[in-house]
């Protein structure tokens, strides 16, 4: 039997166990950094398979790997390992069982699915050459991330540049189905937090007071020059406001006014350039209006560029491996992943698994209360990662 067969078999033959798997860590999710049980829980698997290799990164995540018959290439293949402060709304048996607590974002998937990869890769060990790097990060959903801690790894950085893969589920894409995108696929993400403080006061006698409501009002409509007028049309820029808040009456005007907003884009050059533009905007604006402003815009992850060579051959091996009518082309995502940080200084290849499932009512999207997957993702997801590592070590 070829090995992409055998990959396929394994990939079944392990499906039911790792559905176990996934189940397990669904119920127990932890917040970012604080993933204890769930790295302690990874290591138990690690070791089951029979992986002896296996350090400890970012203080809750694990490297661990596997050596092929001879030495040869590496790459490296990462999850992410955080859940999200979310109470679950699903009624199925695994529910989460930590109050508040859920992985919405699937990366009890991701943590999964590499572990059948893991397996998968173990059995086959003797029929490859190179090294294969599973990397368990935690903390993709807070700041600064845990890929800035692994980068910090003497570890990792002993690697040295080499391919990195990493896959995250989408619940508009059918089971069954993933997508790719080469080149730039993912946006930088920078928090924008602006606390404009003026002199409040009785409403009927607006001239004793700055008004910070009104100052607000021209500095929302005026920042959006920033993306519509200052920003290159060939780069796709988003700045968006989803919190305001002064907390006056209907007779009252406020001290202060408190904006939240995020701004994204896919050039670190115009990212910096971006953001000294809207700071000085900004705060001209309630200068001039006599209000004093603070901007306060810490920097978030990085745009992810997926290196063009080495996605499309990942594609024709997912083509290969799936079929071409279950591969499918991504438009750009405006959302942000840590992966980012790799993708800077590495060739990278992030690719979406499809999760959904229209006909068993799967279409839940990421970060809410009932999201959830038709779990033969997993299955699909595990023997393609194989499938797409063996490929690389070619
Ligand atoms: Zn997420
Ligand atoms: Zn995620």
């Amino acid at each position: 039997m070829n090995i992409k067969d055998r990959i396929k078999q394994l990939a079944q033959a392990h499906s039911s166990e790792f559905v176990k798997v996934r189940r397990h860590l669904h119920q127990y999710p932890e917040l970012s950094f604080q993933e204890h049980h769930t790295c302690a829980y990874v290591r138990e698997r690690l070791l089951e398979i029979g992986i002896t290799e296996i350090e400890s990164v970012a203080k809750t995540g694990l490297m661990a790997t596997i050596n092929g018959k001879a030495s040869g290439k590496t790459i490296l293949l990462r999850a992410d390992m955080d859940a999200l402060p979310i109470q679950e709304e699903n009624t199925v048996e695994y529910a989460s069982q930590n109050n508040g607590i859920m992985h919405a974002c699937g990366h009890d998937v991701h943590m999964t699915s590499l572990l059948l990869t893991t397996k998968i890769l173990w059995e086959l060990r003797k029929d490859f050459s190179g090294k294969v790097k599973l990397l368990f990060q935690p903390g993709e959903e807070l700041m600064p991330g845990g890929a800035t801690l692994v980068m910090k790894e003497t570890a990792y950085n002993a690697l040295g540049p080499i391919p990195h893969l990493g896959q995250h589920v989408m619940p508009n894409l059918p089971a069954g189905k993933v997508g790719f995108r080469s080149g730039l696929f993912m946006a930088s993400m920078d928090e924008i937090y602006i606390t404009i403080i003026g002199k409040g006061g009785h409403a009927a006698v607006p001239e004793e007071c700055i008004d910070p409501i009104l100052v607000a009002s021209h500095v929302i409509v005026a920042a959006q020059q920033v993306v519509s007028r200052m920003a290159s049309p060939k780069t796709p820029s988003v700045l968006s406001f989803g919190r305001i808040v002064g907390d006056g009456a209907n007779n009252v005007i406020p001290n202060k006014v408190t904006i939240e907003g995020t701004f994204r884009t896919y050039d670190e050059v115009w990212r910096t350039e971006a953001i000294e533009k809207l700071t000085k905007l900004v705060k001209s604006i309630a200068e001039g209006m006599g209000a004093e402003c603070i901007v306060d815009i810490p920097r978030g992850y990085p745009h992810l560029k997926n290196d063009e060579e080495l996605t499309n051959a990942i594609k024709k091996g997912a083509i290969d491996y799936l079929g071409s009518n279950n591969v499918v082309d991504l438009d750009l995502w405006m959302a942000a992943e840590d992966f980012a940080y790799y993708s800077q200084q590495n060739r990278a290849c992030f690719y979406l698994l499809g999760v959904g499932n229209i006909q068993k009512g799967i279409t839940s999207g990421l970060h809410t209360p009932t999201f959830n997957i038709d779990e033969s993702a997993l299955e699909t997801g595990g023997g393609l990662m194989a499938w797409l590592a063996l490929q690389s070590l070619l």
